[in-house]
């Protein structure tokens, strides 16, 4: 290969191309490497990048308004993707992104793109490319934490990286087991609310807008697996919980169990 050029191999996989016959080694041994649901149409290999072009596997798509299936394409566009790198060099998804159709009459979106799974929507990164430039970003930082991606094929601006750590999903919290609850005022003297401690962890589980019984069972019926509950003495909390967890432990007060 020259230098400066790029090489290109076909994929002539089946599923890839199904008027052919042979299959092809590479397809079948990137197509487990790649994001779920993608078939390889193409892989090229530049000086500082591995692109492989693929698209979606599914014939039909919902519409994320209506959620009905459709499978009239209207149009295609080509997304560029920021990918893991291979054997050190950048890697590029260019993936082939179809428009369908809805054919639900009363629904207001008429064409919508297709989502896939292997990169949120407007975004110029995979999935898994992102979360690998958030772990290098909480470890070293936006501006270091650039440089060191750069050198690990996965180039990216300082701000870039601070950025996605800010948007990063929050971890579930898990469901507390012994908590308390205890009404604390958005407003002194005028509008109270309750509060939620998980009390094993010490920390603050939620905030609920009122101090009604009915407002702490609903919370109590959405946290299934809460064992014990310490409140103060009041009559609501005492209400919510036999309704909400009428098999957990109320614990009034810090001595009194009931
Ligand atoms: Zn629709």
């Amino acid at each position: 290969m020259q230098p400066g050029s790029t090489q290109s191999f076909s994929c002539v996989a089946p599923a890839c191309h199904p008027t052919r016959s042979a299959a092809c080694p590479l397809s079948k041994s990137l197509l487990s490497l790649l994001p779920v649901g993608l078939v390889v149409d193409r892989v090229a290999v530049a000086p500082d990048r591995v692109i492989i072009a693929v698209r979606a596997r599914g014939a039909v798509a919902s519409c994320p308004f209506c959620r009905r299936p459709s499978r009239h394409v209207h149009s295609r566009y080509l997304r560029r993707l920021g990918d893991l790198p291979w054997q050190g060099r950048i890697g590029q998804l260019d993936l082939q992104v179809r428009r369908f159709r809805c054919s639900a009459p009363e629904c207001p979106r008429r064409v919508f793109a297709e989502r896939l799974p292997a990169a949120l929507p407007r975004v110029r990164r995979t999935t898994r490319l992102a979360e690998a430039q958030r772990h290098i970003t909480f470890s070293a930082g936006g501006e270091a934490g650039a440089r060191l991606a750069s050198r690990l094929a996965m180039p990216v601006s300082g701000d870039t990286l601070l950025r996605l750590i800010r948007t990063a999903p929050l971890p579930a919290a898990p469901t507390p087991r012994v908590i308390g609850i205890d009404d604390w005022t958005w407003r002194r003297g005028q509008r109270y609310g309750t509060l939620v401690v998980d009390l094993e962890r010490n920390r603050p589980v939620d905030m609920l807008p009122d101090r009604d019984a009915q407002t702490v069972g609903t919370w109590l019926n959405g946290h299934p697996g809460i064992d014990v509950v310490a409140r103060d003495r009041a009559g609501a909390y005492a209400d919510g919980v036999r309704s909400g967890a009428p098999g957990a432990v109320q614990v009034a007060d810090r001595w009194r169990v009931t």
